[in-house]
């Protein structure tokens, strides 16, 4: 097994670096308490090709793998998880295209987000149905050559900023099977009866936008189908087999971020006439750090390279997410204790990372489902 990145993986690491570090930090904190979302941002990140960059080059994205996703993903979050959050979100649902969508969904769709000119969303979640997706009530109706689309969704990445959504409805309630009911349609923002309203003060990724959704009697062509009518749950569980590898990513960022700011603060603060850092106790913090950081990242890497071989691992991806988040969020935890009360201010930079942490354990699968999507694996993999 090789562990060293290509010297092509290693430029689109090094470039991603000096973009995020070049950019983020004036906007971080203004984004963050402001909740303003950067917009030119997302257009300059797409011009350097790093919006997409895990789509065919047909379709403006650079041809690359999950795992180059991830690189820059990490780069990213270690430098600001709100901005990062904004970019790495900017084609979410992009995947459901590529995977399920027909060409000429694919070239009308994907295009646009790649050059910049779109982001998009994908709306799962209803007041009422979070994990349990199969719960979802939100109908879908043929009507002459229209799907008529009612109900409502919450938590909505990009809601009100994006041009487009893969939307899962209920389209086949008769079904016998709750997970043949559902089917992905594509809604575009400009459909009448479409509305969004912004959820506003959020604990951390303040920089992304969050929304919550209303279908009234929207109409859309019947083509605006994505895959197969009635696999939308199976669709959506192939898809998150793949995006949750890179909010892996996200946490890997987030907490080698937040360890390289402690450490940072270790070597320059004094107490007891000597550095944080020459204490035991921060020592052992640090190496604790290191360690689970450095684990987290294996795990993702290994999960990304198995979805780039076509063969994604349902329970590696759900290992990878839930240790990099449960790692994120002590991570964070910890480089803040080690800033002491400065760390609970806002001038610094680790209170923000320590809010933003705390969004890897819980969207695109709680911990908890992603505990029980390995131990289901597990104890069906193993007999007797
Ligand atoms: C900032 C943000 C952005 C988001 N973006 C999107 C988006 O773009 N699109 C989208 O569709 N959704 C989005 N979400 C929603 C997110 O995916 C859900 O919040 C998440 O899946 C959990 O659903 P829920 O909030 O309804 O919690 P619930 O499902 O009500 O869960 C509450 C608690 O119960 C636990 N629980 C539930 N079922 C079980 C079980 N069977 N066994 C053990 N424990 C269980 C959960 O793990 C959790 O701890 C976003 C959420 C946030 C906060």
């Amino acid at each position: 097994m090789d562990f060293d990145l290509t010297k092509d993986q290693q430029d689109i690491k090094k470039a991603a670096r000096e973009f995020a570090e070049g950019e983020f930090p004036e906007l971080a904190r203004e984004c963050d308490q402001e909740e303003k979302y950067p917009r030119d941002l997302v257009k300059k990140a797409a011009e350097l090709g790093f919006i997409g960059i895990n789509l065919p080059e047909e379709y403006g994205g650079s041809g690359f793998g999950y795992l180059e996703r991830c690189l820059i993903t990490e780069e990213f979050w270690r430098v600001d998880p709100g901005l990062g959050s904004v970019l790495s979100s900017a084609t979410f649902g992009a995947d459901m295209i590529h995977l399920y969508g027909t060409e000429e969904q694919k070239r009308k769709y994907l295009v646009p987000l790649t050059k910049g000119n779109a982001v998009m969303g994908s709306a799962i979640t209803e007041p009422n149905a979070g994990s349990d997706v199969s719960a979802i009530i939100t109908s879908a109706k043929k009507d002459g050559g229209d799907w008529v689309i009612n109900g409502n969704k919450i938590f909505i990445t990009n809601g009100n900023v994006a041009g487009y959504f893969t939307v899962i409805c209920l389209t086949n309630p008769e079904h016998s099977s709750r997970h043949r009911r559902h089917s992905v349609i594509l809604v575009e923002r400009d459909r009448k009866g479409f509305e969004s309203t912004k959820l506003h003060h959020k604990l951390g990724i303040r920089a992304s936008d969050t929304a919550e959704l209303y279908f009234k009697d929207v109409r859309v062509p019947l083509g605006n189908l994505i895959g197969e009518e009635g696999n939308g749950f199976y669709q959506f569980m192939e898809f998150f087999n793949r995006t949750r590898i890179h909010v892996g990513a996200q946490g890997v960022g987030i907490a080698q971020g937040a360890m390289e700011r402690a450490i940072k603060h270790a070597k320059k603060r004094e107490q007891f006439g000597k550095p944080l850092s020459s204490f035991q106790a921060t020592q052992f913090k640090i190496a604790e750090m290191a360690t689970r950081i450095q684990a987290a990242r294996n795990l993702v890497y290994e999960a990304a390279c198995k979805a780039d071989k076509g063969k994604p691992d349902h329970k590696l991806t759900a290992m990878a997410k839930w240790y990099a988040g449960e790692t994120a969020v002590r991570v964070a935890d910890e480089a803040l204790q080690i800033h002491g009360g400065y760390g609970f201010m806002g001038e610094y930079d680790i209170e923000r990372f320590y809010r933003d942490s705390k969004i890897i354990e819980i969207y695109e699968g709680t911990k908890e489902i992603e505990k029980i999507i390995i131990s289901r694996a597990i104890l069906k993999e193993t007999l007797g």
